[in-house]
């Protein structure tokens, strides 16, 4: 997909857009003009577009625009195919295919209007390395947040995306002596959801104190914790010991969703991994039967949140079986509107929610005062989340690009 230069926003001194979705969550407005100055938005007004004939006035009027979309929860390592060959390959890659992999998976964000994106971890920390080394050559508007190799107890789940504290060491002492050039820490706390036995919990795989460390120490580096943790006691750890968000979620129960709003801690349901999964399975297998009610339960979590005001961030584990870099936020973005959601929520939860996570101040909302920066998708709200893969235009610090 191409970029193309279109104009520095010193020629433009208006963008008038059909409608606007500006990542607060409020109703969509309707035949926008922006007045633009300095690549900022200096007026907002909604009563029409008046005076056609001036100067400097871009034409969006056909489009929906938003504030660029995040993406909380990818591994940019691995694609979302299915086959077991493929996969098994993309977890022994060196850096020369894993680069390749990368840059490929990066394209497929950009080119659904996800301008950033969250790396839960890959064992060879390829991601961070990528991050270090060709990101900034490459000069991609994508900002990449990464966890390098996240943390796991030895023999439970999470080799394929990190390794295990060594040598007698804490989880904090482990994360202290190797936290370089990371972005945030990711802590494996649960196994993975059991698809023949449904809700089926596995241990914690750190106690309170232990996860409580490893956040103080974290805390004093600056950094956020990210916690995989599926089932109630895991859950109920990662939560006592003030992480900043739990990642998937499932089978947590009402108490954990409570204690999150309570503690102002973000939830990434990554509810778009059991709809693939159903989708990956042979109709009538147990597999088949169970992801379908894993996701069903999950969809009745993300509801209670929305009623408990839990915080949603929006991220899909792109990477794992059937999640695809990209269209995958179609996916959840529908998902979390059937759970109830309205569209300008769950926008909301792709964009300023996911800001807010990364620690990212550029984007997030669009409103006076702001940089001009935003996405413009062809077609009505009512259109969205599909028409994300009909992205007309990005506009980034005022810079506008139209994609071919
Ligand atoms: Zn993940």
């Amino acid at each position: 997909m191409e970029l193309l230069y279109q104009g520095r926003m010193s020629d433009i001194n208006f963008i008038d857009a059909g409608w606007v979705i500006d990542g607060s969550g409020c109703s969509v407005s309707e035949n926008v003009r922006f007045g633009i100055k300095n690549g900022c938005i200096v007026s907002i007004n909604d009563s029409g577009f008046k005076d056609s004939a001036i100067n400097g006035v871009v034409d969006l009027s056909s489009c929906t625009i938003l504030p660029p979309l995040v993406d909380s929860h990818v591994h940019l390592c691995m694609s979302g195919t299915d086959d077991p060959e493929v996969r098994q390959r993309q977890l022994d890659m060196d850096f020369v295919e894993a680069e390749k992999i990368i840059s490929k998976h990066i394209a497929q964000h950009l080119s659904y209007g996800i301008l950033a994106v969250r790396d839960g971890g890959d064992r060879h920390a390829h991601a961070l390395r990528y991050l270090n080394e060709c990101h900034k050559i490459i000069k991609t508007p994508i900002k990449i947040k990464v966890a390098g190799k996240a943390w796991h107890r030895t023999g439970r789940y999470g080799g394929l995306i990190g390794r295990p504290p060594h040598n007698g060491c804490s989880l904090a002492e482990a994360i202290n002596n190797s936290s370089d050039g990371i972005d945030h820490i990711k802590v494996v706390n649960s196994g993975l959801n059991s698809l023949k036995e449904f809700g089926k919990e596995t241990d914690p795989q750190f106690g309170t104190k232990e996860l409580s460390d490893a956040v103080n120490l974290a805390d004093k580096l600056r950094l956020k914790v990210m916690v995989h943790a599926n089932g109630k006691r895991p859950v109920a750890a990662a939560v006592a010991s003030g992480c900043h968000s739990i990642e998937h979620g499932f089978f947590m129960g009402d108490e954990n969703l409570e204690l999150m709003t309570e503690k102002n801690i973000i939830w990434v349901p990554t509810a778009c991994t059991m709809k693939a999964y159903s989708e990956h399975m042979k109709k009538g297998s147990i597999e088949h039967e169970v992801s379908l009610m894993n996701l069903e339960h999950q969809l009745k979590q993300i509801a209670k949140a929305r009623k408990h005001g839990v915080t949603i961030a929006l991220g899909t584990d792109a990477g794992s079986t059937g999640v695809h870099h990209g269209s995958a936020v179609i996916e959840e973005l529908s998902l979390l509107i059937s759970a109830g959601y309205s569209l300008p929520e769950a926008i909301k939860c792709a964009t300023l929610n996911g800001t807010i996570l990364l620690g990212i101040d550029e984007f997030g909302l669009i409103e006076k005062g702001k940089p001009v920066t935003f996405i413009a998708i062809n077609g009505e709200p009512s259109d969205l989340p599909a028409s994300l893969s009909s992205i007309k235009a990005i506009c980034i610090n005022g810079i506008l690009k139209y994609l071919e």
